[in-house]
């Protein structure tokens, strides 16, 4: 029997191969103690918890952790990141693991964190900053939820919580360059 230290579990899929290539993350290195799952903040609503994502690209369950609702329900905190022992950065491979579900097409679990991230895209492209009126309607039109929240709208208009017109930031041009490029290096590296 070897020892236990002696077992090196090399990337012996194409999944596993991919995420630690488009990351730089070594999963390999997992040695499944939890500590991300324990202190994650929305790991009780998951599917899956973190560390099991972790497992699963390991074995290369790729449908099964793309199809996920957990790489959605992430928050990008960073907990995990901060406490893990083999200094994997779990909340960037989160995050790219969305990346890699919506550059599939796959249905997100969790649709309407899916279109949030969305609206919120869109009100940065136009403004070069967050109107939160314009993400709100947004948001309640593209998920059907069309008086998410209305309620609460004439006390924070009163105490000038919100704005109702959108105030353009100087550097709203330069916010869409930025998104181009972005892309650009997205479709180099594709
Ligand atoms: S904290 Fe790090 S080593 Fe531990 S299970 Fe999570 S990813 Fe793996
Ligand atoms: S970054 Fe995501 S997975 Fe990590 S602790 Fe925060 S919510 Fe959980």
């Amino acid at each position: 029997m070897p020892e236990t230290s002696a077992i090196v579990l090399e990337p012996t899929n194409n999944f596993l191969s991919f995420v630690q290539s488009h990351t730089g993350e070594n999963i390999t290195s997992c040695y499944q103690c939890g500590k991300c799952s324990a202190g994650c903040p929305t790991a009780y609503a998951m599917d899956i918890t973190p560390r099991q994502v972790m497992r699963g690209i390991q074995l290369g369950l790729k449908d099964e952790i793309l199809d996920s609702s957990a790489i959605w329900l992430c928050v990008s905190c960073q907990t995990c990141s901060l406490r893990c022992p083999r200094e994997i950065d779990i909340a960037k491979i989160m995050e790219s693991l969305r990346l890699f579900s919506q550059a599939e097409g796959r249905p997100p679990a969790q649709r309407e964190i899916a279109v949030f991230y969305s609206a919120f895209l869109q009100q940065v492209r136009l403004f070069g900053r967050l109107h939160e009126i314009g993400l709100a309607i947004t948001y309640n039109v593209l998920s059907m939820h069309f008086f998410n929240n209305i309620k609460r709208l004439p006390a924070l208009l009163t105490r000038g919580k919100l704005k109702l017109v959108p105030q353009r930031t100087k550097g709203s041009s330069e916010v869409r360059q930025i998104e181009a490029r972005v892309k650009e290096l997205e479709r180099k590296s594709s």
